[in-house]
C-alpha cells in the first residue's frame, strides 16, 4: 500500500513523498529543496530510506547531499545518467525492478529532456513518476535528446494502463492547456477539462496527479500521429508565450 503525499516547492516544482504503508518504507522522488521533505517526514513521523531521482537537473536533485546527510537515506537514480546525479547508490536501467516495502517499481528510460531520464512505475499502485517527461497537456523541453527519442519515451508511457496516475514535477498545466487549444480548439474533451483547470488554479489547488486516459483524450503531443507531427508540435510550443 503507498501513500503519496505531494509537496509544492519554489515556482511551480513538485515533490512526491512516498510512503509504504505496511512496511513504513519511504522515499522521495526528486527533492528540488531539503527543508520542505523533512519538514513534512518530521509531522508524519517518519524517516525516509531512498531518494529517487528522474534526472539530474537541479530543481530536481538538490536537496539529494541534505537528505542524505540528514537522514542516512540512499540515492537511486540512472545508471545512464550516474556521473551527474549527486551521490548516487543505486544505478538502475529500464526493466530494473526496484521495491519500497512491499511495492515493486519497474524503472522506464525516458530519454529526450534530457539523456538518462527515467521515470518510476508503481504498477500496483497505477503511479507513474514521470519528472519531466510528460506534463499535463504538454511534455518537457527537448533541452538533449532529439524529437525522436523524446516522442519514443512519450510511446512507452502510453502503452501504460490508461488508469495510470501520472505524477509529473511542475505545475504548468494552464499554460499548457492554452496552447493545446491553440493546436486542437474544437477538441471538446480539451475544452472541458481547461475549464476544469482554471477553477482548480482560481482556488489555489493542485491539477497534478492526472489520469493517462484524460492524457489521450486531451495532450497535443501525445495525439500527434508520427514523429514529424510531434516535431512540429514541439517546436511551436518553444515558441508559445
Ligand atoms: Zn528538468
Ligand atoms: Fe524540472
Amino acid at each position: 500500500m503507498l501513500t503519496i503525499h505531494q509537496i509544492p516547492v519554489l515556482t511551480d516544482n513538485y515533490i512526491y513523498l512516498l510512503h509504504e504503508t505496511i512496511t513504513n518504507e519511504t522515499a522521495v522522488v526528486d527533492p528540488a529543496i531539503s527543508e520542505p521533505v523533512l519538514n513534512r517526514l518530521k509531522k508524519l513521523g517518519l524517516s525516509l530510506n531512498y531518494i529517487l531521482n528522474t534526472h539530474h537537473h537541479h530543481d530536481h536533485v538538490g536537496g539529494n547531499l541534505a537528505l542524505q546527510a540528514a537522514t542516512g537515506c540512499k540515492i537511486v537514480g540512472s545508471e545512464q545518467d550516474k556521473k551527474r546525479i549527486p551521490a548516487i547508490d543505486i544505478a538502475l536501467k529500464e526493466g530494473d525492478l526496484f521495491q519500497l516495502g512491499s511495492e515493486k517499481m519497474a524503472v522506464i528510460e525516458t530519454d529526450g529532456h534530457t539523456l538518462g531520464h527515467i521515470a518510476f512505475w508503481f504498477q500496483q499502485s497505477k503511479a507513474l513518476f514521470c519528472g519531466d517527461t510528460l506534463f499535463a497537456m504538454g511534455c518537457g523541453r527537448l533541452f538533449e535528446g532529439s524529437a525522436m527519442q523524446m516522442w519514443t519515451s512519450l510511446n512507452k508511457l502510453m502503452a501504460l494502463p490508461e488508469e495510470t496516475q501520472i505524477y509529473c514535477a511542475h505545475e504548468y498545466t494552464e499554460n499548457n492547456g492554452r496552447f493545446a487549444l491553440t493546436i486542437e480548439p474544437t477538441n471538446a474533451d480539451l475544452k472541458f477539462r481547461m475549464q476544469q483547470v482554471k477553477e482548480y488554479r482560481q482556488q489555489g489547488l493542485a491539477t497534478v496527479p492526472f489520469l493517462l486516459v484524460e492524457e489521450l483524450a486531451t495532450n497535443p503531443f501525445l495525439r500527434a500521429k508520427s514523429c514529424s507531427e510531434f516535431a512540429q508540435i514541439r517546436q511551436l510550443k518553444d515558441n508559445f508565450t
